[in-house]
């Protein structure tokens, strides 16, 4: 049985960038409908692999095609979400650290650089999905784009994703209606680098 990550901050500790009644009906019925949607797909399929990774970079060996689109979405929902909500704090630390910092100014030049790139990646998204950086098996660093669950794991591009950035309009639209560009700025105040250096540092 999969399940959602824990919080460790409560629904109104990403205030005022991502305010309580966002985070709490993205998390408690969007987060928790794909977790257990996943769930009973696994279970139909007869797949009983805890490895929410490995699942959904092999997608193609579940012969049926609903089975398959089931595992999909609803195993993207939930892998998606529980980076999503890991990486934010209500008190982020607004730099990364150590390597992945290092990484980051040989990549993109600066963070700021970085951050102009995700963001026109998250704004150009054509409706609903995500924009990512992600760690390539040899430790570099990429970014891209995907639409509805896909992430660069269930693509088969071999890149394990570090930052998520959602931009269904269920992340946003109670606080910043149709104005994507602006959550996407309060994504990034809310967003705690320290959480995605540790991570690098795991994975690369
Ligand atoms: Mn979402």
């Amino acid at each position: 049985m999969f399940e959602q990550i824990t919080l460790d901050y409560g629904y109104d500790g990403l205030e005022p960038h991502i305010d309580a009644l966002t985070v709490e009906t993205h998390y408690a019925k969007h987060h928790a409908t794909y977790t257990t949607n996943f769930n009973k797909a696994l279970e139909k399929a007869g797949i009983d692999s805890t490895d929410a990774v490995s699942i959904l970079a092999n997608l193609d060996s579940v012969k049926d095609e609903a089975d398959r689109n089931a595992i999909r979405n609803n195993g993207g929902g939930y892998f998606n979400h529980n980076l999503y909500f890991e990486n934010f704090s209500s008190n982020p630390a607004k730099e990364p650290v150590g390597e992945l910092k290092a990484k980051i100014d040989e990549t993109f030049g600066s963070l700021d650089a970085l951050k102009e790139k995700l963001t026109a990646l998250a704004t150009g998204q054509f409706g609903s999905g995500w924009a990512w950086l992600s760690v390539t098996p040899s430790g570099d660093l990429v970014v891209s784009s995907s639409a509805n669950q896909d992430n660069p794991i269930s693509l088969c591009t071999g890149n394990i994703p570090i930052l998520a950035l959602d931009v269904w309009e269920h992340a946003y639209y109670l606080k910043y209606k149709n104005l994507r560009g602006d959550y996407i700025k309060a994504f990034f105040e809310a967003l705690d680098w320290e959480k995605v250096s540790r991570k690098y540092s795991e994975l690369k």
